[in-house]
């Protein structure tokens, strides 16, 4: 039995002091690890919206998405707003069609590189609601969820790309079932299209050429 160890909502201000006094280092490989669970490269914010995973299944997929607040508008506060269940449903006639709706997501990759993590790896997030993946529902159940700030529309910021990149090495060597990377869209056809046609897939198929990537993704912007 592990004694003194901190309650994961007692590790955020922690990392986020430590993220601090690296300052300018942030994107060196050194912060590219992870302590139980937590990014140290994210900014931490702690969300209420999550639960725990199954006990010994193991985390084996990364789901991307896209989210913006209003749509197509990027760089405010409300994507953070809504994952920590605070944001104002009256602010714009959209928001209003969130009220209520209790979601989250691992990390949250802003179109100028800044790194968000809302929930603990090791926990379970509320990100990609019914879907499947290989038979398998409940994808939250071993997933990991990256939202990229964009849309269908916007071409991803090559700061996300890069940003994107460092995620996904530290996750692998942090995680090491994890074999697959998909988008929401792949889970959740019937719903959902993000990340969308702007996502560039070969990228990933570059970058990690033994990783699990989709087929039949459009390359339109091959
Ligand atoms: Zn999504």
């Amino acid at each position: 039995m592990r004694k003194n160890k901190p309650a994961d909502h007692d590790l955020v201000p922690v990392l986020n002091a430590i993220v601090r006094s690296t300052g300018k280092r942030r994107r060196t490989a050194n912060v590219w690890s992870f302590l139980e669970g937590r990014c140290l490269a994210a900014r931490q914010v702690a969300s209420p919206n999550y639960g725990m995973r199954p006990l010994e299944m193991p985390i084996s997929l990364v789901i991307l998405h896209a989210i913006s607040l209003p749509p197509g508008k990027f760089g405010g506060g409300e994507v953070e707003a809504l994952f920590t269940n605070r944001l104002d449903y009256s602010a714009h006639p959209y928001f209003a069609t969130l009220e209520g709706v209790r979601v989250s997501t691992h990390f949250f990759l802003r179109r100028d590189g800044e790194l968000v993590q809302f929930v603990n790896v090791a926990h379970r997030a509320w990100h990609a609601g019914l879907s499947t993946w290989r038979g398998q529902n409940n994808c939250n159940d071993f997933s990991v969820g990256i939202e990229l700030e964009g849309d269908n529309n916007n071409p991803y910021t090559e700061a996300q790309y890069a940003v994107l990149q460092q995620l996904l090495a530290a996750l692998f060597a942090a995680y090491p079932t994890l074999t697959e990377v998909v988008g929401h869209q792949h889970v959740a056809p019937e719903r959902k299209t993000d990340p969308g046609p702007c996502f560039e897939w070969a990228r990933l198929r570059t970058q990690f050429p033994n990783l699990g990537l989709p087929e039949a993704v459009p390359e339109i912007m091959e």
